[in-house]
């Protein structure tokens, strides 16, 4: 298990390797990430004010898509927003319809679907990796709203 300032450290490392600059947006928005498990934009954006930091939000938009760009994070869409997390672990996610909360799911969780998608040669896929991934829906048991009726 990682620490979040190991985990910061790492796309630090990957950012300057593809030959971008770690700036101290894409530092903070790492970190505020790193604490997170997916967050849109907007979200992004408020936990940096939160923290004090003056980073407006096209400047949040446009680091998101530079790490995506670098696939230091990844985009997935849930319940019709774009959200970002960090890419270092491949993995999948489940939704709560209720909470928002975001789970993920190791890739072993959804390798039979791929494996069926690609079966017969004439389509292969790339949500295995970096970039997107599975979301599954549902809802927590432990949901403070309790299971959908
Ligand atoms: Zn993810
Ligand atoms: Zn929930």
């Amino acid at each position: 298990m990682h620490t979040a300032e190991q985990r910061i450290a790492a796309a630090i490392t990957a950012i300057r390797a593809a030959g971008g600059r770690a700036t101290g947006a894409r530092g903070a928005v790492l970190r505020v990430l790193a604490a997170a498990t997916h967050l849109s934009a907007a979200d992004v954006h408020a936990r940096l004010a939160a923290t004090g930091a003056r980073i407006d939000l096209s400047t949040v938009h446009r680091v998101l898509a530079t790490l995506a760009g670098l696939e230091v994070v990844h985009v997935v869409p849930i319940g019709g927003a774009l959200t970002y997390g960090l890419a270092d672990r491949p993995h999948h996610h489940t939704v709560c319809r209720r909470c928002g909360t975001v789970r993920q799911l190791p890739p072993s969780a959804v390798a039979a679907a791929i494996a069926a998608a690609t079966a017969d040669g004439t389509f292969t896929t790339d949500t295995a990796g970096r970039d997107g991934g599975v979301v599954v829906y549902g809802t927590c048991t432990t949901c403070p709203a309790g299971p959908a009726r």
